[in-house]
C-alpha cells in the first residue's frame, strides 16, 4: 500500500544504453519478422552477461526491476534526461497513448497544458507504437487535442485499421473538429468497422459556462454542433462531465440536454477532478467536494438513469460517495498513478474501490473515510 499499483518510470543514467527514442521491449532474444520500432532487450541480471548487443537490437539494458515490470513486447520511450517510460504494457489496466501536445482549448484543469510546437511526429510514432503492441483490446488516444491535425488523423486511422486491426480505440477529443461536417463523415465512415468511441466533455448546458472552463470562447457552439454531427452520423461517444464550484449544480441540466440533443451516446461519465496540470493551479477556485453537491449528483445520475445515457463515475474513492450512488463508480484510476493510502488497510471496500490519485497526496489529499 502506499505505493502506486505499477511503476512506469526507470531511471537510465548508469545504463550503457539510453537514446532517446520509441522502443518496443523484449525479455527474450526473438526472431522478430516485421519491425515497427527498434527492439531493446531487457536483462533481469543487473550484471552485464552478454558480450555484445544480439543482432537487430538496438541496445541491451540491465535492469531486474525494469525486467520485473514488463510484459514481451512493451513499448517504451526513452527521453533526454535518460528516463525509460513503459507507454504500452500488457501489465497495465488502461494503456493510453498521447499522440499530440497542442490543442485549442485551454481548459482551467488541464492535466496535460498544451504546447504549440507542431508535434505530427508524435501521431507517426503512436501509430506505430500500436502496430508494434498489436493489442487485442481497447486503447485510450490523448493529446493535446487528437483531432487537431485533421487529414492527418484520418491517416493515423487508416494506418491503425490495417496494421493493428485487432485494436479499438477510445479517443479523447474536445469534439470541435466534428463541427466540420466533411471531416466528421470521413470519421464516420471508419468508426464502425474500428469500432472507435470518442470521449467528449460538455460541462454545461450555458454556454458561457463551458467556454469559461475550456478557456475558449466560441467552444460550446463548436462542441455542441460536433456533436450533433458526430450522433447523427451514428459515431458512438462518451460524454464526459467533472463537476467543479462552477458548474457542478448545473449536472442535473445538463444530462437533461445530453438525452434531447444527441444521439449516440453510449456512456455518461462524472469525473473527480484531478490534482495535476493546471488543476494544481486553479485547484481553490475549482475543486469542489462531493459533500457540497451531493444532491445534484444524486439528480444527475438519476435523470442520466432514466435517459439511458449509462451514468458512470471516474476517480472518486467509494467513501466520498453517498452509499446509493456507489455502485456507478468504476475503479478508472490508470494503475502508474493509482495508490490507497495506509487508511484504506482494512476497508471493506477495499477489493472495489479505485482508490486515489497519487499526485492527491499532500494538501489536495480529502483523507479517507475507512468504512469497517
Ligand atoms: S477507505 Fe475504503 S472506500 Fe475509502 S478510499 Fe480507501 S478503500 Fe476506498
Amino acid at each position: 500500500m502506499d505505493e502506486v499499483l505499477r511503476p512506469d518510470m526507470f531511471e537510465l543514467k548508469e545504463c550503457d544504453f539510453n537514446q532517446i527514442g520509441f522502443y518496443q521491449l523484449r525479455k527474450s532474444i526473438v526472431d522478430i519478422d516485421e519491425c515497427y520500432l527498434e527492439q531493446v532487450l531487457i536483462v533481469e541480471s543487473n550484471d552485464r552477461t552478454l558480450s555484445s548487443v544480439p543482432k537487430g537490437y538496438a541496445g541491451v539494458i540491465y535492469s531486474k526491476a525494469l525486467f520485473l515490470a514488463i510484459c514481451e513486447g512493451d513499448i517504451a520511450t526513452i527521453n533526454s534526461l535518460s528516463q525509460l517510460r513503459v507507454i504500452l504494457s500488457r501489465n497495465a489496466n488502461h494503456n493510453t497513448l498521447l499522440v499530440t501536445e497542442r490543442c485549442n482549448n485551454l481548459c482551467l484543469f488541464c492535466s496535460q497544458p498544451p504546447k504549440k510546437d507542431q508535434d505530427q511526429w508524435l501521431l507517426t510514432y503512436a501509430a506505430q507504437s500500436l502496430a508494434a503492441f498489436d493489442f487485442d483490446g481497447e486503447i485510450g488516444i490523448s493529446g493535446g487535442e487528437p483531432l487537431i491535425y485533421g487529414s492527418d488523423f484520418i491517416r493515423f486511422l487508416d494506418f491503425v485499421s490495417v496494421y493493428a486491426p485487432r485494436t479499438r480505440l477510445h479517443i479523447l477529443t474536445n469534439g470541435r473538429s466534428f463541427s466540420d461536417l466533411c471531416f466528421t463523415k470521413q470519421i464516420s465512415l471508419r468508426s464502425e468497422t474500428m469500432k472507435l468511441v470518442f470521449g467528449i466533455p460538455l460541462y454545461s448546458s450555458r454556454a458561457h459556462v463551458h467556454d469559461e472552463l475550456v478557456g475558449a470562447s466560441g467552444a460550446f457552439a463548436e462542441t455542441v454542433t460536433g456533436m450533433i454531427n458526430a450522433g447523427n452520423l451514428g459515431i458512438n461517444m462518451e460524454v464526459r462531465f467533472i463537476p467543479t464550484k462552477v458548474n457542478a449544480d448545473d449536472l442535473p441540466l445538463v444530462v437533461e440536454y445530453i438525452s434531447r440533443v444527441f444521439s449516440s451516446v453510449v456512456q455518461l461519465s462524472i469525473m473527480n477532478l484531478e490534482a495535476t496540470g493546471w488543476a494544481k493551479k486553479n485547484w481553490a477556485i475549482l475543486y469542489h467536494y462531493v459533500d457540497d453537491y451531493i444532491e445534484s449528483l444524486r439528480q444527475g445520475i438519476s435523470v442520466a438513469e432514466e435517459s439511458g445515457l449509462n451514468p458512470t463515475l471516474f476517480n472518486f474513492p467509494l467513501c466520498h460517495l453517498p452509499e446509493q450512488v456507489r455502485p456507478y463508480a468504476v475503479k478508472s484510476i490508470s494503475d502508474w498513478k493509482n495508490y490507497y493510502p495506509k487508511e484504506c488497510e482494512q476497508c471493506q471496500l477495499l477489493e472495489s474501490c479505485g482508490g486515489y490519485f497519487v499526485s492527491s497526496r499532500g494538501k489536495y489529499h480529502q483523507n479517507a473515510r475507512r468504512i469497517i
